[in-house]
Formats: structure tokens, C-alpha cells, sequence
């Protein structure tokens, strides 16, 4: 019989040897196109290339990689990407629950006939349509898909915290929808219905799609260039621009006094989404450091098309949430604004910014935790944290 100790190769086993330690540990080791999540058998061939890298199983520093590795995910320590491991306890540190919040003031005001302007209602109902969704496609992206393909316990670890950020969000965004009484199915339903929120995630889904589908394996240059652009996808352009539009926009009635209790939510979720972004800028440098060979000219310029496509998606969804100024915002300051932040995204990750001269025309933003903290690894360290889930309000 086989124990703990045996020091059997996996690949030597029977396929229909039993389920042993060996064989558990040797089929969740990597995620090369098998692993504990596929729907697909694990058979000889995978089990023999998953392999841990040292014979005794015990995983060393240098045999980890970000994708593509081939040691024990199980196996957590030593630490490697100590960046994720960081972020992941900073993650725990900002615990928050949408149901902390006070909504009591927002009920009233949407109540209230003269409350609020048809067009300041427009703003909150598309915000809502858009978020509503969108973080459930984010968990999807992470859950179904992006978690199979890294090989990095540490970065699993941060990915599982991010998981159950995103299931966060969407309770926080339904918990508004419900506190102000609002139709569920016409807000639940905004991402079929509403050109605008429809065009974005009509971009998206492809790329998610091929992480999530169960045959995408990473492993050669084309399919590790398909994760890549993937993550860059979902990290710059998903949650490092198309939330922006909408996080203003709440924000900035937070400002003015307006729908205090969501624009609290929508602080916390930015603060979430601010340490999401810079996880996968991180990931994505990482790869690029592990895997220089992916990062080509004509990969770089299909990227910085993706970016500038992003872009004009979030400028029409502005357009079609303002079309007249409101809330001192118009239209045309976040066309400034997006092409700031894209530069920003694109120096993240080592390209070229995309314009020429864009400046930010909401410095506010940086004091609601964006900006300021979006430092990643690559530039110094945030140290910044709150702890136990309190906003610091002054
Ligand atoms: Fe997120």
C-alpha cells in the first residue's frame, strides 16, 4: 500500500492505480491543461510533465514560475512572489461588509420626489446597471479561469481573497439596488439592454472566455501570449478603466452630499478594486520578467490598440451617463480623464504612453484611494493599509 512516504514517481502509476497522496498532489501540481479543476481526465501524459520538481517533492525556490511551473501548487513556502503574499494580508486587513453601511440617508433622498435630478437618477441607475454584472464576470474571470492557469501558490492565495472581493461588490451593488427599492430586473438586465454597458462586456467576454474554456492550456508562446493579453485585459482595461467613469461619478455625489451610504460602498470597492488593479499589473510584469520572449513588438501594439478600444468604450458610456453636464461633470472632462489613466495603465506595464498630453482634471479622485496608492511592486510599496474595515473620513 502506498503512503505519505513513498517515493513513487507519479507518472509510474497505473491509470487506474488509486488515488494516493502521490497522485493527488501530482495532478494539482501546475495547472498545464489538467489539474484538480479540469473536466477533462488527468491522463498519463499530464501527470508525467506536472511532476514535481525535486524528487522528495519538496518544492525550492527556484522552481516556482508564475505560469507554467512545474512544483507543488500546495506547497505555499517558501515564499517566491512575496509582492502577492503582501497583498493578499492587506486584502484580509480591508475586510468590509456591505451591510456596515448606513443607507438610511440614500433611501430617503431617492424617496423624495425633489431629491435628486432625472439626471442625477440616470447616473446611479447606470452605475448600478454596469457594476451590478460586472464584478460577477470578474469573479467568473478569476474562478473559472484565470486561477487554473498560474502556478504561483502565492498569487492562488491572492486570487481566492480577490474571488471573494468580487462576490463583495456584487452583494454591495445589489444591497443598494434593494435599499432604494429600485426594479431589479431592469438593473439586473442593463448589460443585455443598454448599449453602452452591453458594448464593454460585449468586448470583454472574449477574453475571458478563453481562460474559461476547459480546453485552453497554457504552455506555447501563442497560448501564453493569450493569457497574457487576457490579464491585461481584465486588470487595465476592465478594472483599471471601465470602473473609473462610474467611481467618479458616485463619488463625486458623495461630494456634494448626495447618496452618501453608496458613495461609502463605492469607496470601499475602490479601494478594493485600486489593490486588484496592481495585482495584475504585478502578475502581468512578472510574467513578462519570467517569459521576456512573449513580449514582442507586434504583441506590444496590439495591446496598446486593446487600450485605445477601451478607451472609446468608456467615453461613450460617459457620454451616454451625462448627456448634459451634471454634478459639475461633463462628458468631455473624462475623455481627459480616461486618456490619463490609460497612459497611467500603459507605463504600468512598460509601454509607451498612448497621448500625448492628458492630465488629470479630478485630483479629488487621488485622495478617494486611487491614484495615490496605486503603487505597485515595480515602483515602491504601499504601506498605507487600513485595518479592521474603518474608513478614515478627514
Ligand atoms: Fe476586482
Amino acid at each position: 500500500m502506498l503512503t505519505f512516504e513513498d517515493d513513487i514517481p507519479a507518472a509510474r502509476l497505473a491509470p487506474t492505480a488509486p488515488r494516493t497522496a502521490d497522485t493527488i498532489r501530482a495532478q494539482s501540481v501546475g495547472t498545464i491543461g489538467g489539474g484538480l479543476l479540469s473536466r477533462e481526465p488527468v491522463h498519463d501524459l499530464d501527470v508525467e510533465r506536472q511532476q514535481p520538481a525535486t524528487p522528495t517533492g519538496r518544492v525550492r525556490l527556484e522552481d516556482k514560475r508564475v505560469i507554467n511551473g512545474q512544483a507543488d501548487v500546495n506547497q505555499l513556502v517558501p515564499f517566491k512572489y512575496k509582492w502577492a503574499w503582501e497583498k493578499y494580508l492587506a486584502g484580509c486587513a480591508n475586510h468590509w461588509m456591505p451591510q456596515e453601511v448606513n443607507m438610511q440617508r440614500d433611501i430617503e433622498l431617492w424617496k423624495n420626489p425633489h431629491g435628486l435630478t432625472d439626471d442625477e437618477r440616470l447616473i446611479v441607475k447606470r452605475n448600478l446597471g454596469f457594476f451590478v454584472t460586472a464584478d460577477s464576470l470578474a469573479a467568473n474571470n478569476i474562478v473559472l479561469g484565470t486561477y487554473r492557469h498560474i502556478t504561483a501558490p502565492e498569487c492562488r492565495q491572492y486570487l481566492l481573497r480577490q474571488a471573494f472581493e468580487e462576490a463583495i461588490h456584487t452583494h454591495a451593488y445589489q444591497y443598494i439596488v434593494e435599499s432604494l427599492g429600485l426594479d431589479e430586473g431592469e438593473i439586473f438586465n442593463a448589460y443585455h439592454e443598454i448599449p453602452s454597458i452591453r458594448d464593454k462586456d460585449e468586448f470583454l467576454i472574449p477574453f475571458i472566455e478563453v481562460l474559461t474554456n476547459p480546453r485552453f492550456t497554457t504552455g506555447t508562446p501563442e497560448a501564453d501570449q493569450q493569457l497574457l493579453k487576457s490579464l491585461i485585459v481584465f486588470a487595465c482595461i476592465m478594472e483599471g478603466l471601465f470602473f473609473y467613469v462610474g467611481f467618479v461619478q458616485i463619488l463625486a455625489m458623495g461630494r456634494q452630499n448626495k447618496m452618501t451610504g453608496s458613495s461609502e460602498q463605492y469607496q470601499y470597492i475602490l479601494r478594493d478594486e485600486s489593490m486588484h488593479c496592481n495585482f495584475g499589473i504585478d502578475l502581468i510584469n512578472t510574467i513578462k520578467l519570467e517569459n521576456p520572449q512573449l513580449w514582442t513588438g507586434e504583441f506590444r501594439d496590439e495591446i496598446a490598440e486593446l487600450m485605445r478600444r477601451g478607451v472609446e468604450l468608456e467615453y461613450r458610456y460617459a457620454e451616454d451617463t451625462m448627456p448634459r453636464g451634471v454634478l459639475g461633470l461633463n462628458a468631455p472632462m473624462f475623455k481627459e480623464y480616461l486618456r490619463f489613466i490609460a497612459n497611467r495603465r500603459c507605463q504600468q506595464i512598460g509601454l509607451d504612453p498612448l497621448y500625448d498630453k492628458a492630465d488629470n482634471p479630478f485630483p479629488w479622485m487621488a485622495e478617494m484611494i486611487d491614484l495615490k496608492k496605486e503603487k505597485n511592486f515595480f515602483e515602491t510599496r504601499v504601506t498605507e493599509y487600513q485595518t479592521g474595515g474603518a474608513l478614515n473620513w478627514d
